[in-house]
């Protein structure tokens, strides 16, 4: 499936759009082995992690635009189709993206919730044809959320989606952070032309309810999921218990029901 079709990929195909890779670009092997095998398993639009937003300082914060240059040498071993996805915070990351031939920029939970960011971020998009994603700010604020998407479609953006990647709570929860799948399914309703894509991942912050959070999105009738994968999890840099290794997200993805999205 290529994200190409970002605005019309559910009404050609019973499959949901699914994008995957680890959290962080941690080497270029890690991230040449994990890409590979799940490019040998279908899945061809992938993402990483390349600059890092982490909650507390003194941890891994990224490689930066090194890991731009293995990117750029992943896909010209794996081939043509292959596409690649990285998290953008400010318009410099958009800039050295773009330069190193990103194929789909994000915008994460924690700068989607600061009107400033997004708007450097969308002064820098002007004049690029680029699939943006952005995903929930952390906290469940719709109008929040609403309002980045509003900013990057009125940088003239025309491939915008969204992710749910669920909200942060004080309150002890199953879940890293809670799905509060009623203000997700507001925003379709809000603005139905617009892809909606689950991240179990964030959601779960563990590998075991990656599955169950997965098809509650299909059943719900959302048009992809982006899932993080890992050749060795618990040995990541980053979300080492939520990731899941390329084989595990086969099988995840084989045992899905998904909907018919004319349904
Ligand atoms: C990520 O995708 O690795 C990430 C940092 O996600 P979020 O912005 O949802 O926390
Ligand atoms: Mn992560």
């Amino acid at each position: 499936m290529q994200i190409d079709q970002l605005n019309t990929w559910r009404k050609d195909s019973k499959k949901p759009f699914v994008m995957a890779g680890p959290c962080s670009a941690e080497s270029e092997e890690q991230l040449f082995e994990t890409s590979k095998a799940l490019y040998e398993s279908g899945i061809s639009v992938l993402r990483a992690g390349v600059w890092k937003p982490r909650t507390r300082p003194n941890t891994f914060e990224g490689i930066g635009v090194d890991a731009l240059k293995w990117i750029q040498n992943i896909k010209q071993e794996l081939g043509p189709d292959v596409q690649f996805g990285v998290e953008v915070a400010t318009p410099q990351h958009v800039e050295e993206s773009l330069k190193h031939g990103i194929d789909i920029l994000w915008v994460g939970a924690r700068t989607s919730v600061n009107p400033f960011a997004v708007q450097d971020i969308a002064d820098s998009l002007k004049g690029v044809d680029v699939p943006v994603l952005i995903k929930n700010p952390i906290n469940p604020d719709l109008a929040l959320w609403i309002g980045a998407i509003e900013r990057i479609y009125q940088a003239g953006i025309k491939k915008v989606g969204a992710i749910h990647r669920g909200f942060s709570s004080h309150k002890k929860s199953k879940f890293r952070n809670i799905p509060s799948w009623q203000i997700p399914l507001e925003l379709k309703r809000e603005i139905p032309e617009m892809p909606l894509i689950c991240d179990p991942s964030h959601i779960a912050g563990n590998s075991d309810f990656i599955y169950d959070i997965s098809q509650k999105a299909m059943d719900l009738n959302y048009d992809g999921l982006i899932i993080e994968s890992h050749r060795d999890p618990k040995n990541a840099w980053s979300d080492a218990k939520q990731q899941v290794t390329p084989a595990h997200l086969t099988e995840i993805l084989s045992q899905l029901k998904v909907r018919d999205p004319k349904s």
